[in-house]
């Protein structure tokens, strides 16, 4: 695809200088510039160039505007000595969904297209609404990075968290822990059939196993589950549009139910890159900073429902290699 061939120096330098405003970057760095660790790429050989400060915008602005960089990155951290990461302050909680990662993607593309983009993005808003609705998170923004979307959380609660909470806080969101309660029988795994009216970590589960299932292709590969219970499954999905469970299952055979069920919970946890978001002192790639491999705008996505980073997120120079 034309869109997304890598941008040539030429290219980054008629982004940084002709077209790239420092108001594009977002103000949650902008007002914490002094504060924020910045790295960079500069031969697309990897961010090399890290411990940078910039006391004001301005810096950074200059900076980009010689430098013309392959790739730029921002810290999550606040600190009080950003140049040698010193003085943790706090750390924005991050979620990382890159397209060419996620294990349930229908198109089998071998990096990113317009399909795995589209399922990156419908993932990311399955994220922020159990983000918003369970966890009662407010102070949450949305970057599209140039092959996914990064969620990027500052609620001063969670901004003081460590990696540990971090991790639980993603396995929640994601669906990657079988729910427990009474209804557990003797192996501990959570009997679907019973929560007719699922509400908390149940519902959230219940929604991401069902995303998961309805995603699957016949080359899906999920563990311990074979190709003919894979077909099963594929034949019998539709049965979950109408949440119909335990039809599911009976059809399925309860034991190999419990096998899909347990396959989909691991497979769950690599829909976010969990590094990411356990790693305090990660850097991210700076909103509004080109994408070079792909030729992509890093871009705050402001309005979700009509955001297309097709339209969106693609620089002047592209569309103007296509005259
Ligand atoms: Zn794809």
């Amino acid at each position: 695809m034309e869109m997304f061939k890598p941008a040539t120096l030429e290219e980054r330098r008629i982004y940084y200088r002709e077209e790239w405003d420092i108001k594009q970057v977002s103000d949650f760095i902008s007002n914490s510039i002094e504060n924020r660790e910045f790295g960079f790429d500069h031969f697309g050989k990897g961010p090399n160039d890290r411990y940078k400060v910039f006391n004001t915008p301005d810096y950074l602005k200059r900076f980009l505007k010689s430098k013309t960089p392959f790739a730029a990155y921002c810290s999550v951290a606040f600190y009080e000595k950003p140049r040698r990461r010193k003085g943790w302050i706090k750390s924005e909680l991050v979620f990382d969904v890159d397209a060419k990662d996620i294990p349930i993607r229908t198109c089998g593309c071998d990096d990113v297209c317009e399909i795995c983009l589209r399922e990156a993005k419908e993932i990311v808003e399955g994220l922020i609404d159990t983000l918003k609705g369970d966890l009662g998170l407010k102070d949450i923004h949305l970057i599209y990075s140039g092959r996914g979307y990064h969620i990027r959380i500052f609620d001063a609660d969670v901004m003081i968290m460590d990696s540990d909470v971090r991790s639980q806080i993603l396995k929640y969101v994601v669906g990657a822990d079988l729910p427990k309660d009474k209804y557990d029988d003797d192996n501990g795994i959570y009997n679907l059939e019973h929560f007719s009216i699922p509400f908390g970590y149940p519902w959230v589960f219940t929604q991401r196993v069902k995303y998961a299932i309805n995603h699957l292709t016949v080359d899906s590969k999920l563990e311990d589950v074979n190709g003919k219970l894979l077909k099963d499954v594929l034949t019998n999905r539709n049965l979950l549009e109408r949440n119909q469970w335990g039809l599911f299952k009976t059809n399925i055979g309860p034991v190999r139910y419990k096998k899909v069920i347990k396959a989909i919970t691991s497979l769950n946890m690599s829909l976010v890159d969990a590094k990411v978001t356990i790693d305090l002192k990660r850097i991210l790639r700076l909103p509004s900073s080109l994408h070079s491999k792909v030729s992509m705008r890093c871009t705050e996505v402001k309005n979700i429902d009509t955001f297309d980073p097709f339209e969106d997120a693609v620089p002047g120079f592209v569309w103007e290699r296509n005259e």
